[in-house]
């Protein structure tokens, strides 16, 4: 029997190609849905790109510290992405599933498979852009990102998209759609957490004397 109430959290695993928009559809969540959706901060050893907070956006660390957190079993999940570490601290998930939040968890291909296997319970979504060419457009006006990197990142974009199949629901993210897309992700919530398997207590309870 799982021992899930409704006031347990859930995981939402976020993924989509670098330059989709998952970050202003979490912003647009976190700002409107501060009550249900709470951002699990991820470690990560690439630089803080402007505008990015340490703490806010990533916990920002050196190689030797992520590999020490690894090594204590302080990170539950982690993959090297275009050179870089980027993980899921434990205590990120744990503290704030327990406290009742969605925790989003924005994060790619190998994260999102690891997290459907270390927890079951995850929801995983995919937010996808319209197309190749808004794609490559919405990297190069960030502006942000180097040339090199940005074909690094369109190439593993092409790649990634074809592990959509592994994904519980996938999202489109048209120009100026993160508001309708967070949307969407509330609903989706609102229904998985309304599914059977997670209300097994409040079944139990109607049945008791
Ligand atoms: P960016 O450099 O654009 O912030 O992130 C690069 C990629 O790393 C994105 O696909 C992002 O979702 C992913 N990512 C960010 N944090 C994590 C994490 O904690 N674990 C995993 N597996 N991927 C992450």
């Amino acid at each position: 029997m799982e021992a899930l109430t409704k006031k347990q959290g859930l995981p939402v695993v976020l993924s989509g190609p670098s330059g989709c928009g998952k970050g202003t559809i979490v912003s647009h969540l976190l700002s409107r849905y501060a009550d249900r959706f709470a951002l699990s901060v991820s470690a990560t050893t690439r630089a803080p790109r402007v505008g990015e907070q340490d703490g806010v956006h990533y916990h920002f660390t050196d190689r030797a510290s992520f590999e020490q957190a690894i090594s204590e079993d302080r990170i539950l999940e982690y993959t090297e992405y275009c050179g870089n570490y980027y993980g899921t601290p434990k205590s990120e998930l744990d503290e704030k599933t327990a406290r009742g939040y969605h925790v989003i968890l924005e994060i790619e291909v190998e994260g999102a498979r690891n997290v459907r296997r270390l927890c079951p319970e995850a929801v995983l979504i995919y937010v996808l852009p319209p197309d190749a060419k808004t794609l490559e457009a919405r990297l190069r006006g960030r502006g942000t990102n180097s040339e090199e990197d940005i074909l690094r990142r369109l190439e593993t974009a092409k790649r990634e998209i074809l592990s959509l199949e592994e994904y519980d629901y996938v999202i489109v993210n048209e120009d100026n759609g993160a508001a309708v897309a967070a949307e969407e992700i509330v609903s989706i919530m609102q229904a998985e957490a309304l599914r059977v398997t997670r209300n097994r207590i409040a079944v139990e309870s109607f049945f008791a004397p």
